[in-house]
């Protein structure tokens, strides 16, 4: 029995301190089973959006099953629009009972991964065998992606204009690509390097095809015949490599990971839960009060560059043709109200602690798995550099609208001080004045070809988003 002096004590420091809850703790059965339904959902989507063209593809196949229209063509049905830039940048839009002068509610993810692309000349023979050359993209440790099961996706345009897509590896009974590291017995001096120059860029080099064309005499006999079977197959010749975006990823799939079933183990979590569970999220608006809006970027992983990046200015021609549909003047000065007025959340995953590198974290602010969401005021690195910093009131209208909704939240960092650090869409966002911070789940593993998400985060992630756009 605890003494009266005890219990008093346990109910202050239930009243003033704080510890984050495991979600787990915290559910209904009913409740956990949706947290398993809803990750093979997730988990079909990691498998089919393999490129931010595919996630873009299969988002507006989900999304015009269910009535979202086009803004282009949509003529009399407002109530569910889309658009899509270059096959790359989605961004859907759900008008609320306001005008959007009123302001809007904005999540924002992105759909480009860490991948290592094809050069535009890639095609060449070595010593009997077609190789093909890539360049990596984005943060890769470039020894993950030798000696792996690799797949080759993505899009050629053709000499004649027509596009062809392109995927090989990701099928069960498809060959799969592989960059073969150096043997242990030969690999004295590679060993002595440092992990980021033992795999120079220029080694990227995957082996593509090893038969040679019939004629004997001809030179180049197995790039011949791999350019034989690429054109009967696809069309393509050498020169259509200088028009195409193909990419090798990781072949396998994502899966269940862990004895329990309680996690995903897959390529391209960062960002594509996010994505995923903001677009489950704006599924579930119906006419909210504000507009809710959900934005899919492409190349925030080489910052945010392009027409397609988050620094691009195409949100904002979005918002221009969106009030005129809807019936606002599309004048700049109505434009900076929705903008000035707007509530965003940068919605990107979060580095969780992880006790094999304790010492990298700084455990009083990382994030944990199995905590739920992250709320991540400010970004950046060392004295703050390059970050958007939300504002308290942000931060504090945010973490009462979790509160309100029983969405079970922590705080994220990125590391300790002067050591880790990282940055998302949030600053370039938060130039247009609208309020923004970032929100996400922990990650294990990130930037590696097999990173790791709780399922209990994930479903958390979504009734997180479901609520701001109900906000
Ligand atoms: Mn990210
Ligand atoms: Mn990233």
């Amino acid at each position: 029995m605890p003494t009266k002096k005890t219990k008093k004590t346990e109910q202050l420091r239930e009243k003033l301190s704080r510890e984050p809850s495991r979600v787990w703790d915290k559910l209904s059965d009913a409740e956990k089973d949706e947290v398993f339904r809803y990750a093979e959902g997730y988990r079909a989507f990691l498998n089919s959006g393999r490129t931010e063209r595919r996630c873009v593809s299969e988002f507006v196949r989900l999304a015009s099953a269910k009535g979202f229209v086009d803004l282009d063509s949509a003529g009399r049905k407002k109530n569910r629009l889309f658009r899509v830039l270059r096959g790359k940048l989605l961004i859907m839009a759900v008008p609320g009972r306001r005008p959007l002068t009123d302001g809007v509610r904005l999540i924002t993810s992105h759909v480009d991964c860490p991948r290592l692309d094809l050069k535009p000349n890639p095609l060449y023979e070595d010593t009997d065998l077609a190789l093909l050359k890539t360049h990596y993209y984005g943060g890769v440790k470039k020894y993950q992606w030798v000696a792996r099961s690799l797949a080759v996706v993505g899009t050629v345009v053709l000499g004649d204009g027509r596009t062809v897509d392109v995927e090989i590896g990701l099928k069960d009974d498809e060959p799969i690509f592989t960059i073969p590291d150096l043997l242990p017995h030969f690999a004295r001096k590679q060993m002595e390097k440092k992990a980021n120059e033992f795999i120079p860029a220029e080694n990227l080099n995957a082996v593509f095809g090893g038969l040679p064309y019939p004629d004997k005499d001809a030179t180049d006999r197995v790039k011949l015949a791999v350019l034989e079977l690429l054109n009967s197959r696809y069309g393509i010749t050498e020169e259509d490599f200088t028009s195409a975006e193909l990419q090798f990823v990781p072949a396998e799939p994502a899966r269940d990971s862990g004895v329990d079933r309680s996690l995903i183990a897959g390529y391209g979590q960062d960002d594509r839960v996010c994505a995923y569970t903001s677009f489950t999220g704006i599924m579930e608006a119906t006419r909210p009060e504000y507009a809710a809006i959900a934005v899919f970027y492409d190349k925030e992983e080489i910052g945010s560059e392009g027409n397609t990046g988050a620094q691009s200015r195409y949100l904002e021609m979005f918002l221009m043709d969106l009030m005129e549909l809807t019936g606002t003047p599309p004048t700049t000065h109505n434009l900076n109200k929705v903008l000035m007025r707007g509530k965003a959340i940068s919605a990107d995953v979060n580095a969780a602690f992880d006790p094999t590198y304790a010492d990298v974290f700084e455990k009083r602010n990382a994030c944990r798995m199995g905590y739920g969401v992250t709320i991540e005021k400010y970004t950046g690195h060392g004295g703050k550099y390059m970050a958007s910093d939300a504002h308290a009131e942000y931060a504090g209208w945010i973490r009462g609208l979790f509160n309100k909704h029983g969405i079970l939240w922590q705080t994220g960092g990125f590391g300790k001080v002067d050591e880790g650090g990282g940055g998302t869409v949030a600053k370039y966002l938060a130039k247009t004045g609208m309020d923004i911070i970032d929100v996400g789940p922990p990650l294990l593993g990130m930037h590696s070809p097999v990173e790791v998400t709780a399922k209990e985060d994930v479903w958390m992630c979504h009734r997180a988003f479901a609520v701001f756009f109900g906000s």
